[in-house]
């Protein structure tokens, strides 16, 4: 068996699971390794356990299998009756109708899950299946908690994996010094323990050598695609532009001190032959865009182009609009270039571009296809929220040898990050917001209330304003009682919001839709967007004054204050209600925070201070730049290290370390991970 071997070879996987598999991006053996628990189950502290515990692990009986219900919202409520010697309990699953036919009546499972208990009646809902059989001993172990989508189960991903590690053995991937030095398990190890754990001792070395091995691999690429763009630098002096008095007199507001304070040191960076490597940093709201667009201007003024990278279409879009607004009188050739432009209109830009007909370049991704060309690019802007695109921005600087490079985010990033993100990087903040602007006041409150905030809403929207609704999901998970847009969206216009007009969005949505709710949101016609995330950067609707964000502890406190600054835009007082499962201290802490500040810095230093603390020990699924184990700025120790090492092989010029370098770097550049096998 090879890691490359096709998923639909393997024992148990018939056409309808491999389709659902593929639904969650497995289709190789290798993919099916890479999908780690979500959580663990510590089974030995719920031995012994019975009806009277929160969590339980149990073995019983099914006594019955009840038929379904259809509520009001249009869910499917599937239930199964268990029994064992302390009584009687339901366990239910909504909208996943098969999972009772995993059960024969009178048959004995083993069930896991958290115990409700409402008017009498005690039930699990979508209790986790164990193991089937009377006879079936509960090993004394840590039990991996998959995530799951599309009709899987946890009991296939257990089958599907032991059976694939009982014939695999994964070989040795890092260099033998740095295993020795960190005192790494090997890799091998390392996955048989992530979906098998004995002890958590182990399984913390393992998460360990999983993430080493990522942030190595990451900080490899990065080195890469930096040294080629290193080498050939020059930079470009710029004069300063007469025309920017004429350009400061057409904003329609006076620029801050802050923002006059930041444009200074742009400038002069702009002026000296070396190329500018500069973050501005500012909190939501405090006017990043026209600092940017002034930077911008000069170049062009310059007779030389600008690109300037959004990380959504919505964004591009919006600074595409302002900035032909702004420089209509400008004599300025601007272009959007998004994923959803037509092939056709694609080959006229690019075209363009690459015989300087257009001079400023507005766009996302697309922007950093090999295709794309310029003719003499004079700046690159990327404005990356928090996202720490990395891989994108080097991708985008390779394309000219010495432009000048401008940073934009919302989010503090730590002193120590941002040297091994962006190297000799010199930062800028713009630490006042414009005068004028108001606070947005913030309230928590448990689920258990939240009618109370949807009865505000409604008095919101009676008053003529208009609502965002934030949820972690699109649609309903089927290991998670998380609130999912479809679901919010489903309730809602069964209830409060019946006479009411409402849309729903999300990030995969094709962008010619995502555009028109979001043009029918700006103009009224529509008084609520159901969403998740996607509103979070750059959305300016100045009639909403309320944002409504379910399971807010999901989140994170920064990402929260970004969601919270789309409101409060305009001239109504504003107001965020944040709808959160108030499990401990931690959250109810965290609340509170977002409640009492509205310093982005402040509060972006304080959830770092909370975060870790708290955490359960699975790994949360990210992929936004591609690391699948590891994070940022919660692993930035190991991060360290991981990137001192990458920085010596990269430098190294021992046969082996340069096979090694090759093999690595040929493993990683197609694949969307940093987790590779030999
Ligand atoms: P962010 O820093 O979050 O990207 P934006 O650049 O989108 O903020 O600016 C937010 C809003 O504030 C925009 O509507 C912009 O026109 C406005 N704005 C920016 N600077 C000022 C200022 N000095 N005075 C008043 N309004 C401003
Ligand atoms: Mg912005």
């Amino acid at each position: 068996m090879d890691v490359y071997d096709d998923i639909g070879m393997l024992k148990g996987v018939g056409p309808k699971t491999l389709e659902n598999l593929n639904k969650c991006c497995i289709f190789n053996i290798l993919d099916l390794l890479l999908y780690f628990p979500r959580n663990y189950s510590n089974i030995s502290t719920l031995e012994n356990s019975n009806l009277k515990k929160d969590k339980i692990i149990l073995k019983c009986q099914v006594k019955s299998i009840e038929r379904d219900i259809r509520t009001k919202t249009g869910k499917t409520i599937s239930t199964v009756v268990f029994q064992n010697k302390d009584g009687i309990f339901k366990g239910k699953w909504f909208n996943q109708p098969y999972m009772k036919n995993n059960f024969r009546i009178n048959c004995q499972y083993t069930i896991m899950g958290k115990i409700q208990r409402f008017k009498g009646t005690i039930s699990i809902l979508n209790p986790v299946v164990m193991k089937q059989g009377a006879d079936d001993k509960i090993e004394k172990r840590i039990l991996p908690i998959y995530p799951l989508k599309s009709g899987l189960t946890n009991n296939l991903f257990t089958k599907l994996i032991s059976n694939v590690l009982s014939k695999i053995k994964i070989s040795e991937n890092l260099p033998h010094e740095i295993i020795d030095k960190y005192k790494l398990c090997s890799l091998d190890k390392a996955l048989r323990t992530i979906h098998n754990p004995v002890n958590l001792k182990d399984l913390n070395e393992a998460k360990r050598r999983l993430k080493f091995q990522e942030l190595f691999t990451y900080s490899l690429k990065i080195l890469m695609l930096k040294s080629y763009y290193n080498k050939n630098k020059s930079g470009i002096a710029f004069k300063i532009s007469g025309e920017l008095i004429d350009l400061k007199e057409a904003i329609p507001y006076k620029l801050t001190e802050s923002q006059n304070k930041v444009i200074r040191e742009i400038l002069v960076d702009e002026k000296r032959q070396n190329s500018m490597n500069r973050l501005v940093q500012g909190d939501v709201g405090s006017g990043k865009t026209i600092v940017a667009i002034i930077a911008i201007f000069n170049v062009v003024k310059n007779g030389y182009q600008a690109a300037f990278m959004a990380p959504t279409e919505i964004l591009a879009k919006q600074q595409y609009e302002d900035s032909v607004k702004l420089l209509k009188n400008f004599n300025v050739r601007i272009e959007i270039l998004c994923g959803s432009t037509g092939k056709k209109d694609k080959a006229i830009i690019k075209e363009k571009l690459k015989n300087g007909n257009i001079d400023i370049i507005i766009g996302t991704h697309a922007l950093i296809e090999d295709d794309v060309e310029f003719k003499n690019l004079g700046i690159i802007v990327t404005d990356e929220q928090h996202r720490f695109g990395v891989m994108q921005r080097s991708k985008l600087e390779n394309k000219s040898k010495n432009a000048d490079i401008l940073v934009m985010t919302a989010t503090p990033i730590p002193r120590t990050l941002s040297l091994y993100l962006y190297g000799d990087l010199n930062v800028s903040t713009i630490d006042k917001l414009p005068p004028g602007r108001q606070k947005i006041e913030t309230y928590y409150t448990d689920k258990m209330h939240r009618n109370k905030a949807y009865e505000f809403a409604i008095s919101e929207i009676n008053k003529g304003r208009q609502v965002y609704i934030v949820c972690p999901l699109v649609e309903k998970s089927e290991d998670s009682d998380l609130s999912s847009v479809e679901d919010i969206y489903n309730e809602l216009k069964n209830t409060y919001f019946k006479n009411i007009k409402a849309d729903i969005l999300y990030g995969k949505m094709p962008p010619k839709s995502k555009e028109e709710i979001m043009n029918k949101f700006k103009n009224g016609e529509t008084r609520v967007i159901i969403s998740t995330t996607v509103i979070e950067v750059g959305i300016n609707v100045p009639n909403a004054s309320l944002m409504i964000i379910e399971n807010a502890e999901r989140f994170g406190l920064a990402q929260l204050h970004q969601l919270r600054g789309r409101v409060g835009r305009g001239k109504y007082k504003s107001y965020c209600i944040l709808i959160a499962d108030i499990k401990n201290d931690i959250i109810r802490k965290r609340m509170e925070i977002m409640k009492s500040s509205s310093d982005g810095f402040f509060i972006a230093e304080q959830d770092l201070k909370i975060r870790g603390t708290g955490e359960i020990f699975g790994f949360r699924q990210h992929g936004e730049n591609g690391l699948v184990v590891s994070d940022l700025v919660d692993d930035i120790e190991i991060f360290k290290l991981a990137n001192k090492e990458a920085r010596k092989l990269i430098k190294s010029e021992v046969k082996e370390d340069i096979m090694i370098r090759n093999e690595i770097f040929n493993k990683i550049e197609n694949s969307s991970k940093y987790i590779c096998f030999n």
